[in-house]
Parts: C-alpha cells; structure tokens; sequence
C-alpha cells in the first residue's frame, strides 16, 4: 500500500489507517515549548495554541501577574517564568527551568518585542533618541539573538528542535514603524537566515513568522498615542504603558484599520492566525522548512494598498 501520511511525518499522530485525517492532530504532542512575550497579545495565543495541541509550554514574560494567572489558568503542564529578554541569565535561567522540568526542549519561540516611543521626535531619523533606539533593539534584537543562543545549546545535544521568531512585516517593508523596530525587526529576519545556516548542521531549524498589524496592547497603545495630538509631543509619554485589556471598542477600530490596508477582504487579522503560523514552523508539518519567514499579513506586503 502507498505510504501513509502518517509514516512520512516519521509517525506523529493525527491519521487514521487510510490516511484520512482524525478529528483533533495534535501537532506539539508532548513537545515541551518556551514562549517569550506569553503573558498577552500573540504571545497568549501561541500559548494556548500550543496547549490545546499537547505541548508543555513555559511562558517567560517579564509580567509577571498576567503571567502568572495564564499559567494557572491553563493547567499543570503550564509553567511561568519572569524572565526579560534582554538579560542573558533570566534567557538561561528560561531555558534550565524547561528541560530541568522536563527533560529536553523542543521549541522556543521569541515573540518577546516591544514597539518603542512613538513621539513625533523619537520617530524620527533626525531627532531620535540613542539610548531609545538601543534600548528598542536590545529587547528585540540582542532579545531574540539570546533566545537562540540558549535553545540552540539546549537543542544540540538531541539533534532536533525548531525556533520560531515573531518578526514583522515591518523587517520586510520600511516605513511601518520607529526606526529602532525597523531595524530591529530586520535583524530578526537576517537572525534567523543566520542562524539556520549554522543550526541547520545540528538538525535544528530556525525560521521566523512576520505579522502585519493586530488589535494586541502593543498595536493599540501606538494608535492611541498616533490619535493624541498632546501625546503624539509629549517627550515623556511613554508606549510600553501598559493597558492590559484594550476596550472592544479600540480593537474594532483597530482591525477596521487593518483590514482596509489588507488586500485579502472579508476577514480579520487575529492573535489566532498568527498563532497558527507559529505552530506550522513549531511542528513536525514544516520539517523541510528551515531560515524562512512566513508573513502573516492579508497581502499587504505583496501588493500596492499601503500607499493607497
Ligand atoms: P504586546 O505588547 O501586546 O505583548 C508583548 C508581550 O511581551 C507582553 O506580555 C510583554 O510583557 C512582553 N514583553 C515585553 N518586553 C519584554 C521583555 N523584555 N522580556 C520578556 N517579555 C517582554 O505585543 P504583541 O502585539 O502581542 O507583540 C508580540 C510580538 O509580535 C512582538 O515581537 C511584536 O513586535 C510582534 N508584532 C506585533 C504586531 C501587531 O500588530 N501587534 C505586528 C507585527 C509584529
């Protein structure tokens, strides 16, 4: 008989005996996973993706109310660890907590980031400020580099793993965000290419996943901040303030906004689909697939809407 698609997948579950898919893959079984940045926004959707498809998942966030409660909220094999990704130990001190728990990790995701000030001055390339744009690029850039560093030599010994990286497309496109996260958001993309070349001879694939615009805190704070003219001036008014859970209000305009600029009409951009994505390059399904990165954007980036 013709090989099933289970044997292909080197036998991960999920297929009946005639090939038929069953009810509920689940593609992360018993994988255990660390997700910066899981306390809200993607980062919470990745983790409760991952959950539902049978991962143990360690959640690292420096947030550690909301951290903690997901973590509570989702049952034993969800653990929360403080942890900022711009401090080399509390990156190790992550990836130790994973694979003293449980043995091994399998995947890490960075999705940790943050969108920096969104003054008119701090935006500029004329006027930003340095101690701005590094602190920008140590979360999300030097973030990102850590996180592969400290899977990769978690990863190695077993010869498998998968990292995934939350880009943007604003690493693909200019004139999407503050310098600092262009530039930082483009290093994530040529991280993971990097990265892939050399883990790619440990059997370990790197690829990341770049979404364009979803109603999460982060987006909403900056259209905020973009609608007040005193904020958009105040040198002091700071983007990582946190609103833990945007109005329904504030997310409907918001997905209004990006699904005018998406070429693809009738649905909404949602923390889920790039979720989704992330699970793709996390699982077995994207084997084959290494240094790539996968835009999660509705068209945009491939067609001529941004400039109307
Ligand atoms: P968010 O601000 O809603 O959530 C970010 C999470 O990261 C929070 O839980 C926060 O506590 C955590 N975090 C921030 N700094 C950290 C640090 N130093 N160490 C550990 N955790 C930290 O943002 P989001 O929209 O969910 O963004 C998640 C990722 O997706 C980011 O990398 C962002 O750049 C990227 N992204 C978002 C959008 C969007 O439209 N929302 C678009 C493209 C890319």
């Amino acid at each position: 008989p013709a090989m099933s698609p289970s044997s292909h997948h080197g036998g991960a579950h999920g297929w009946d005996a005639s090939g038929a898919p069953t009810p509920m893959h689940k593609r992360l079984d018993g994988k255990v996973a660390i997700v910066t940045g899981g306390a809200r926004g993607i980062g919470e959707a990745i983790v409760r993706l991952f959950v539902k498809h049978g991962a143990k998942v360690v959640i690292a966030d420096i947030d550690e109310a909301a951290g903690e409660a997901l973590a509570a909220s989702l049952g034993p094999h969800v653990a929360f660890v403080r942890c900022d990704v711009s401090v080399e130990e509390d990156v190790e001190r992550a990836v130790d907590r994973a694979v003293s728990r449980h043995g091994r990790l399998d995947v890490f995701c960075n999705n940790a980031g943050i969108l920096g000030r969104q003054t008119r001055a701090a935006k500029s390339i004329l006027s930003f400020d340095a101690g701005e744009f590094d602190r920008v690029l140590r979360v999300n850039a030097l973030g990102t580099a850590l996180g592969m560093k400290h899977a990769g030599r978690a990863m190695v010994s077993r010869r498998c793993g998968s990292i995934v990286s939350v880009a943007s497309v604003a690493g693909v496109l200019g004139g999407l965000g503050p310098h600092a996260y262009t530039a930082s958001k483009h290093a994530i993309v040529g991280l993971t290419k990097n990265a892939a070349c050399e883990l790619g001879a440990h059997g370990i694939r790197v690829n990341c996943v770049s979404p364009f615009g979803v109603a999460t805190p982060m987006l909403i704070n900056a259209w905020r901040q973009g609608h007040d003219a005193s904020a958009a001036d105040d040198a002091d008014a700071d983007i990582d303030l946190d609103i833990a859970v945007p109005s329904d209000q504030e997310v409907e305009k918001m997905e209004e906004v990006v699904r005018s600029l998406a070429t693809l009409k009738g649905s909404t951009l949602r923390p889920r689909d790039i979720a989704e994505a992330v699970l793709f390059l996390a699982s077995d399904d994207s084997r084959y697939v290494s240094g790539h990165n996968l835009v999660v954007d509705g068209g945009v980036t491939t067609s001529r809407n941004l400039i109307g």
